[in-house]
């Protein structure tokens, strides 16, 4: 459809590595988006083929059978987002690390199954981003020891949300948004205002704003205890997994962050349910570029230094 008038389009998709795609972008008069949008979620089918450990099929997948045996080479592509995993890894203290699925492929959320302490203490030593041996002339990734698994699903959503912009911004629009569940990215503004993202209230409904946060080229990241959890005997045990005990990470209920890619933000954002908001906002103020907003387990909320700045709209 060529729209005669310049006009935005949306395109809300269900079902690409498990959760929702939305795709906005301003299309000048005359020109159709759909190509465009098609492309973008072509893109994301391909990064969940791919990155998926729940397709035995995927490169990571077969990364995961065979890198504790030999070298496997793997396409530039996925090397490259190793090589950033692990760098988030050393900015956050270990608190980001990929290979937490060494132990965190035995917890199901939806089945409300977790692992025992015997299953954790045994596994717990293979959790560690420096067991991922990466050799950038062959282009190799290996295990240094049995056990290891690696698993994405910490930054792939924003690596696919930072691929998307590229894909529009190489048909040539500047306006657009771009998110996979809990990661955007925003390019160009609404005609001199700034788009507006809602975060959240962690403890009421998927529709509940806690705080407005306007963005102009930016990306936001939100992780919480509310997205895949099951609570047991009062504790609550939820998708984000502490490498260093294997267990559950609750030191906070959500941890926004903004940036300029979501790769980044996505990445970043585990930080804060690990290492707790006042060593995790330590880190966020550390890192340029880096804005963030953590509600703290009684409720509170907590902004990082250059949001104290400019802070966020109240709804
Ligand atoms: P979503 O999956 O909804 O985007 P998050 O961005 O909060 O949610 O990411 C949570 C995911 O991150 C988990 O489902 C898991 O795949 C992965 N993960 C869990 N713990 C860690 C960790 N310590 N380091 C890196 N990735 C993690
Ligand atoms: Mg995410």
């Amino acid at each position: 459809m060529h729209p005669v008038h310049a006009e935005w389009v949306t395109r809300i998709t269900d079902g690409i590595m498990g959760t929702r795609i939305t795709v906005e972008v301003w299309a000048d008069e005359g020109v159709n988006a759909d190509p465009a949008i098609d492309a973008v979620l072509d893109e994301m089918r391909h990064i969940d083929e791919s990155m998926s450990t729940y397709k035995p099929t995927s490169e990571v997948s077969q990364v995961n059978a065979k890198a504790a045996d030999a070298p496997v080479r793997i396409s530039k592509e996925l090397f490259d987002l190793l090589v950033t995993a692990k760098e988030y890894s050393v900015l956050t203290d270990g608190a980001f690390d990929i290979t937490y699925a060494s132990v965190g492929y035995m917890y199901d959320f939806r089945k409300r199954i977790r692992p025992s302490e015997a299953q954790i203490g045994k596994a717990l030593p293979a959790v560690n981003y420096e067991h991922v041996l990466l050799d950038p002339k062959a282009q190799t990734v290996q295990f240094s020891q049995k056990g290891v698994r690696i698993d994405l699903g910490g930054i792939a959503k924003g690596y696919s949300v930072d691929r998307g912009i590229d894909v529009l911004k190489s048909f040539g629009f500047t306006r657009a948004y771009v998110s996979a569940g809990g990661d955007s990215r925003i390019i160009g503004d609404r005609f001199g205002k700034p788009w507006v993202v809602g975060i959240r209230d962690p403890r009421k409904g998927p529709d509940s704003v806690l705080l407005r946060v306007p963005l102009v080229n930016a990306a936001i990241s939100t992780s919480g205890d509310y997205e895949r959890y099951f609570d047991e005997d009062g504790v609550r045990y939820h998708h984000i997994i502490d490498p260093h005990t294997g267990h559950s990470a609750s030191k906070v209920r959500s941890a926004t962050v903004i940036g300029p890619y979501a790769t980044r933000t996505d990445g970043l954002s585990k930080t804060a349910f690990v290492l707790g908001p006042e060593k995790a906002m330590e880190i966020y103020n550390r890192i340029d570029d880096i804005d963030a907003i953590i509600v703290k387990l009684d409720g509170t909320v907590v902004y990082s230094k250059g949001m104290q700045r400019a802070p966020p709209q109240q709804p």
